[in-house]
């Protein structure tokens, strides 16, 4: 219980109370506990950033109770707006889609991510349960901003991918990793994923389980000698074949070593193939021609996943400025990070306000 104690300290009172819906689970990301012991931070949580600094983000009700737009139902936005309204703002919250989450709904795909999902189910409930306006389907520019004359505006209106010029990208066997964990797309048998970033890993790892068996399975199959372990072994791998190319000398550099080290195992279960200081160069019908050690070489495919990192989407914040009396960005709208980043600002700007 040490994490969710972390994630909600609250819990046992809520739970004796029966008010099951407003406890906030621990997804087990791992970032800001684990990984901070391991890299000698200040633990706290990724969902709760007043873990450990309750006086500094004690929620005080505001002085005056104002008018709030939030732009944006990524974990910023909802965070955002339910601090404000907790406090006794009264705020509306506009989502272009027709779901809240933002990024994080992408972030609950990959295998063994799943549980990212309750922290948007529960920032969800907390948005009705605290009294915030949601608009969802709405898009919000500045001339919907200015005809609801509000006293401030917060913007997260988050990261989207980004799409680098190399040659072939605009082929019709290349997707977006974005594309391929919302399932719009069908893949070959052979896969090349460039970039090995957090998105890149968990992208190919969530491609090369789609084989006939999950390691669980066989693991459980083998110990219980219902299948011997070479067929086991061949099943876990008989998914599509794939390849990450990354520029870097090692994948995984922007995630914390929990995550990494787990990560890495199980693309090492899957046999996808890792090949580093490799830079893709142009994409072909045959696959990625990529550059390693000066020398041009082939990486074959049927198809070509893009993870090669995201861009903020600023420009509706930029727009405001000086149209409204306050406007504050916050998260990936900010610089393109993580939902750690995302959620700490959206809790200082709603105890700032
Ligand atoms: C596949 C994947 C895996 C990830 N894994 C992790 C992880 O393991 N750990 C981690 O911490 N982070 C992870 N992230 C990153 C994390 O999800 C983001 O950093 C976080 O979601 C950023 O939150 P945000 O609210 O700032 O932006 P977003 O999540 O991008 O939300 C922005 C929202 O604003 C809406 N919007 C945009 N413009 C407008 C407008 N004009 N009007 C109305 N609405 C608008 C968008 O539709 C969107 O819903 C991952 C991301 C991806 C894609
Ligand atoms: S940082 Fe993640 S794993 Fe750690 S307590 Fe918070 S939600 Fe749980």
């Amino acid at each position: 219980m040490g994490r969710p104690f972390l994630t909600d300290p609250e819990w046992p009172r809520k739970a004796a109370e029966g008010r099951y819906d407003e406890i906030r689970q621990c997804t087990a990301c791992d970032q800001r506990c684990l990984d901070a012991v391991f890299s000698l931070k200040e633990i706290t949580c990724t969902f709760n950033p007043a873990a450990g600094r309750e006086r500094e983000y004690a929620l005080i009700p505001a002085k005056k109770p104002k008018k709030v737009l939030v732009i944006g139902g990524g974990p910023a936005g909802m965070e955002a707006a339910r601090t404000l309204a907790q406090r006794g703002h009264r705020v509306t919250l506009f989502e272009k889609s027709h779901k809240l989450g933002g990024q994080l709904n992408l972030a609950a795909v990959p295998p063994g991510r799943g549980e990212f999902a309750t922290a948007v189910d529960y920032l969800s409930r907390e948005l009705y349960r605290v009294g915030v306006k949601v608009e969802l389907g709405q898009e919000a520019d500045v001339k919907t901003v200015k005809k609801h004359k509000p006293d401030a505006v917060v913007v997260a209106t988050g990261a989207t991918p980004l799409r680098p010029g190399i040659p072939g990208i605009d082929g019709s066997n290349v997707v977006g990793a974005w594309d391929v964990l919302e399932q719009k797309t069908a893949l070959g048998k052979r896969v090349v994923v460039i970039g090995g970033g957090a998105v890149g890993m968990e992208t190919a790892l969530f491609i090369a389980r789609q084989g006939p068996m999950s390691a669980e399975s066989a693991v459980f199959l083998a110990l219980g000698e219902g299948l011997d372990a070479e067929t086991a072994v061949q099943m876990v791998r008989s998914g599509p074949q794939v390849t990450i190319l990354e520029m870097l000398d090692r994948i995984g550099q922007d995630m914390g070593p929990t995550t990494r080290s787990s990560i890495r195992f199980a693309l090492r279960l899957h046999d996808v193939k890792v090949i580093t200081r490799a830079t893709a160069r142009r994409i072909t019908e045959a696959g990625v021609v990529y550059e390693r050690e000066g020398k041009e070489e082939m990486a074959e495919a049927d198809a070509v996943v893009i993870a090669m990192g995201s861009k903020s989407e600023s420009g509706l914040f930029e727009a405001l400025q000086g149209a409204v009396p306050e406007v504050y960005p916050i998260g990936d709208c900010v610089k393109a990070r993580t939902a750690c980043e995302a959620i700490e600002e959206a809790a200082l700007i709603g105890r700032k306000i």
